[in-house]
């Protein structure tokens, strides 16, 4: 099943570590804060979870994709 990620706003700091995982889902606005892009599929998952686990501030998480 198709995944998205999320972001918690009032948690993120912005820092774009995310962003640095998993850069052709998730891109950075003006400010830092990222922005995602594209929906995780099975090329990507594993490196989503790792950019969910490393967040620091556990403003990133996974659900499954709205249809
Ligand atoms: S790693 Fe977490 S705190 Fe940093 S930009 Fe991504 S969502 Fe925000």
């Amino acid at each position: 099943m198709t995944k998205q990620l999320r972001v918690d706003w009032p948690s993120c700091k912005g820092r774009g570590l995310c962003h640095e995982i998993l850069p052709e889902a998730i891109q950075l606005d003006e400010w830092g804060y990222p922005l995602v892009v594209s929906d995780i599929d099975e090329d990507t998952i594993g490196l989503a979870r790792e950019a969910v686990k490393v967040c620091p501030t556990l403003a990133l998480r996974m659900v499954d994709a709205r249809r």
